[in-house]
């Protein structure tokens, strides 16, 4: 048995997943994408109420709606509710983007999108591709996760995706660090840890808000045990969302803050 399996595996193509395919995918996230010319009122408030945390609000007086990526766990409700006017996303390049770039607000009078979509992630390639082998030392911070999160960076390190041989390496001490990962919706046993965390790495340092809890608190904002997303306690550069964001997701982030910060 364990022959065949290391046979198969001698004989199978090289299994490392090139940056192209990793840049803006997300598939397995369940991230809803939407088809503004399908979107009629009916639907607007029909996927506003099936959403659970609140990432779709429909203003029924000015017939806006408005999606927040940053509250979105991918539950796929709207998905099943939204008579194709919702679906899977293909790409997703909201990943590492500041808090406003989370938000897509829809205007149902015009039948359209009113804020533009961000930039195609063919438009910055070049520029990240620029980016990749320069060293950058990551320390991870779980100020309160589920853990959910926690296993996705952690298949970032794994040979598929191969993280370190972009330059890219998890350190154990904020000392040594260029950039903090925060996990979890900061509970309020965790908030002075992660101030302190941020304290003591060194300046410039950049912040990456991880996970819909990381991004706003995710399923647990409004509990008294947690103090909110990532940036109520400490400044943040990008903000990556999902529930968990996939290890694709987390990449294309770091390297979009990257990008943005360069
Ligand atoms: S997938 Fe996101 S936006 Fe859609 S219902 Fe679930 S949480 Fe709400
Ligand atoms: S975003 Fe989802 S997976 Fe990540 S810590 Fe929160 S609940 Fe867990």
């Amino acid at each position: 048995m364990i022959f065949d399996v290391v046979q198969r595996s001698l004989q199978s193509a090289d299994a490392l997943i090139p940056v192209e395919q990793l840049l803006g995918n997300c598939s397995g996230s369940r991230m809803p994408d939407v088809q503004p010319a399908l979107l009629t009122a009916s639907i607007a408030q029909r996927v506003a109420e099936a959403c659970p945390t609140s990432a779709l609000a429909f203003d029924t007086s000015r017939s806006h709606l408005t999606l927040n990526y940053g509250e979105c766990t991918g539950c796929g409700r709207c998905i099943e509710a939204g008579e194709g006017a919702f679906l899977a996303a293909a790409k997703f390049a909201r990943c590492g983007v500041s808090k406003e770039g989370l938000v897509r607000h829809f205007d149902l009078n015009r039948v359209s999108e009113i804020t533009p979509d961000q930039p195609a992630l063919a438009e910055t390639a070049e520029k990240i591709r620029a980016i990749l082998g320069r060293a950058l030392n990551i320390r991870e911070v779980d100020a309160g996760s589920c853990n959910g999160c926690e296993g996705e960076i952690i298949a970032l390190t794994n040979p598929y995706y191969d993280l370190e041989r972009f330059g890219i390496h998890f350190v154990a001490s904020p000392k040594h660090a260029d950039m903090l990962l925060v996990t979890g919706p900061v509970t309020r046993n965790m908030a002075e840890a992660v101030r302190q965390t941020y304290e003591a790495t060194p300046s410039p340092r950049l912040v990456v808000a991880v996970g819909a809890c990381g991004c706003s608190g995710g399923i647990f904002a409004g509990s008294h045990a947690v103090v909110g997303g990532v940036d109520a306690v400490i400044p943040v550069d990008g903000y990556v969302p999902g529930c968990p964001p996939t290890p694709a997701m987390l990449l294309t982030g770091i390297l979009q803050v990257l990008r943005r910060r360069s």
